[in-house]
C-alpha cells in the first residue's frame, strides 16, 4: 500500500490539524514454510514473513484516550488507558490491540493516548496471521512511543500472551515470532520450546512463492485446533509412560507404533514426528541450495497434514493438487492451522501470471468457489515506515 493513500485515509478519519505528526508502521503476514502444528508441540518450525501485511497509522495525543479504526468495519473503538483494560466482546477486533495494551500495562509501560488506524492488504482470518500482525504492531508502536523499545522476542511473547489470555486462542509462539523477527529473503528456523533461532537463506533461484487463498473461512478451525492440541497431549502422555521423551516432536516412529494403540492418536503422533524430520531436511536442502528437494518436502508435508493430522479439507487439497499437476510448480502445501485459509506454491518465476490464471480456474472448476492467488516476496519483520 502507498503511504500517500494511507495518509489520505488517516486525515479523512481524524482530520489534519494536530500538533503531532502521523507515523506509519508495517507488520508482515507470515506463511509457515514447513513445521505445521509443531509450535505447540515444542519443536522446530520454519516460517517466513511475507510482503503483504497490516499497516498502522499512529498519532500521539496528549491524553490517555485511544481511538482506533480499521479498514475492517466502520466503527470507532474508544478506550481509556488510565484504567485497567479488560476484555469486552462488543469491541470485536479491538480486543486484539487492547489485549496487547493490557499486557503492556502489566509491564508498567507508560501508554500514551493515540489515534490509530489499521489497514490490511492481507486476507483476514485466512491463516496468514493477520491477528499476530495487529498484536505485534501494537506492542512495537506503543513500546517505542513510551521510549522503552522492547526486543523483538519480548514483543512476540507479549503478543502471544494477549492472544492466549485476552482472546482465548491457545496459539503457540510461531506466528508472532515470525511477524516480529522476519528477515528479507530468509526463512526463520525457530525452536518453539527454547526460542533458539537461526536464519536460513531462502535462495529461490528461478522460483517464487505464490499464496493460494481458498477464501474459505476457517469456521471450525478453533475448536478442531484445540482437539488436536488435546490429542497431542494424550499421545505424549502415552509415550512418556514408556519412554523418556519430553516433547512429542522427539518421538521415535517405532515407539509410536509400540506405545499408542488408538489409530487416530497414532496418526497424530506420526505427523508430528515426521513433520519435525522434514523441517530439518528442508533447512538442509535450502542451505545446499537444492530448491527442488525443498519443493518435494513441501508436497510430503501436505500429504501428512491431510492423511495423518487431518487438518486439510477439500478446498486446501484442491489448491495443492492443482498446483502439483502444473509443470511449473515444484512444491506446495497448506499453511497455518488448516480447514480452509491458505496454501502456497513454489512456481517458476517466468510462469507466475499464467499459473495464477490456471490455479484460480482449476479451483473454481473443482470447488465452485472463487479462490485467489498472489505472489509474495519474503521481507523484514515489523518496522516503522515513516
Ligand atoms: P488470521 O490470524 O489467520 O488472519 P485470526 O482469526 O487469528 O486469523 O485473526 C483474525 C482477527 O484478527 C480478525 O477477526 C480481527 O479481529 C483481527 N484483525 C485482523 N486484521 C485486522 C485489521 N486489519 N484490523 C483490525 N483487526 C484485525
Ligand atoms: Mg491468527
Amino acid at each position: 500500500m502507498e503511504i500517500k493513500s494511507l495518509q489520505k485515509l488517516f486525515y479523512q478519519l481524524y482530520g489534519r490539524e494536530d500538533p503531532y505528526p502521523v507515523e506509519f508502521y508495517f507488520a508482515p503476514g507470515r506463511i509457515c514454510l514447513i513445521g505445521e502444528h509443531i509450535d505447540y508441540n515444542g519443536g522446530w518450525v520454519m516460517p517466513a514473513a511475507i510482503s503483504r501485511g497490516i499497516y498502522a497509522g499512529f498519532r500521539k495525543e496528549d491524553n490517555q484516550i485511544m481511538w482506533m479504526r480499521s479498514g475492517m468495519d466502520e466503527r470507532d473503538i474508544v478506550c481509556s488507558l488510565a484504567a485497567e483494560i479488560t476484555y469486552d466482546e462488543s469491541r470485536g477486533w479491538g480486543n486484539y490491540p487492547l489485549g496487547v495494551l493490557s499486557e503492556l500495562q502489566k509491564k508498567k509501560i507508560d501508554l500514551t493516548g493515540a489515534e490509530l488506524m489499521f489497514n490490511s492488504d492481507l486476507p483476514i482470518g485466512a491463516g496468514l496471521s493477520s491477528s499476530a500482525c495487529v498484536e505485534v504492531l501494537t506492542a512495537y508502536m506503543f513500546a517505542e512511543q513510551a521510549g522503552t523499545p522492547l526486543d523483538r522476542t519480548e514483543i512476540a511473547l507479549i503478543a502471544q500472551k494477549a492472544e492466549n489470555n485476552f482472546i482465548g486462542v491457545k496459539c503457540g509462539i510461531m506466528d508472532q515470532f515470525a511477524v516480529a523477527h522476519g528477515k528479507a529473503n530468509n526463512a526463520i528456523l525457530l525452536n518453539c520450546d527454547t526460542l533458539e533461532h537461526a536464519y536460513v537463506p531462502l535462495k529461490l533461484g528461478d522460483y517464487r512463492l505464490v499464496v493460494l487463498n481458498t477464501n474459505k473461512q476457517r469456521q471450525l478451525s478453533e475448536s478442531k485446533y484445540h482437539v488436536r492440541l488435546a490429542e497431542c497431549q494424550t499421545a505424549l502422555a502415552l509415550l512418556q509412560s514408556k519412554t523418556g521423551i519430553l516433547r512429542l516432536v522427539q518421538a521415535d516412529p517405532r515407539d509410536i507404533d509400540k506405545c499408542i494403540n488408538d489409530p487416530v492418536l497414532r496418526k497424530r503422533a506420526h505427523h508430528v514426528s515426521s513433520e519435525q524430520r522434514r523441517v530439518q531436511e528442508a533447512a538442509a536442502a535450502l542451505r545446499r541450495g537444492d530448491i527442488e528437494a525443498f519443493g518435494a518436502i513441501l508436497f510430503a508435508s501436505h500429504r501428512s497434514l491431510k492423511e495423518d493430522y487431518e487438518v486439510s479439507g477439500h478446498e486446501l487439497d484442491t489448491m495443492v493438487t492443482g498446483a502439483q499437476e502444473n509443470p511449473n510448480c515444484i512444491g506446495a502445501k497448506m499453511s497455518g492451522a488448516g480447514f480452509g485459509g491458505c496454501a502456497f506454491a513454489l512456481v517458476k518465476k517466468d510462469a507466475i501470471e499464467s499459473f495464477i490464471v490456471y490455479i484460480e480456474q482449476y479451483y473454481h472448476r473443482h470447488t465452485g468457489r472463487k479462490g485467489s492467488a498472489f505472489m509474495v516476496d519474503v521481507v523484514d519483520g515489523v518496522h516503522k515506515l515513516i
